[in-house]
């Protein structure tokens, strides 16, 4: 680990202190998630890096998960990540490299 404690999970509702969120038991008789998969009912995205710090092929970006909580439906975060997003490929250029770069 480089810095501090990325992924940080909340695992209890701050208004009631309940640890069941309504994603989760939404998912729990779902056969389709398999057990101990991270589910949440949306996430934001934002991204850290300036567009001259780009590295590579990514964007660094935090992501925030958002649930509800069972019990008493108070909206929170449930998880904090950092994640590197793929940038999308640059446009093509309609450029004729014939026209730039004379071969021979
Ligand atoms: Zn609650």
């Amino acid at each position: 680990m480089t810095t501090a404690d990325f992924p940080k999970e909340f695992t209890r509702c701050p208004t009631c202190h309940g640890t069941e969120t309504v994603a989760r038991k939404a998912c729990e008789d779902e056969p389709s998630v398999e057990k101990g998969v991270f589910v949440s009912l949306g996430k934001e995205i934002v991204p850290i890096t300036t567009p001259s710090g780009v590295i590579g092929a990514g964007v660094k970006c935090i992501i925030v998960h958002y649930d509800v909580c069972w019990k008493c439906g108070t909206r929170y975060a449930v998880k904090a990540e950092k994640a590197i997003l793929p940038t999308k490929p640059p446009p093509v250029l309609n450029i004729n490299p014939n026209s730039q770069f004379k071969a021979g």
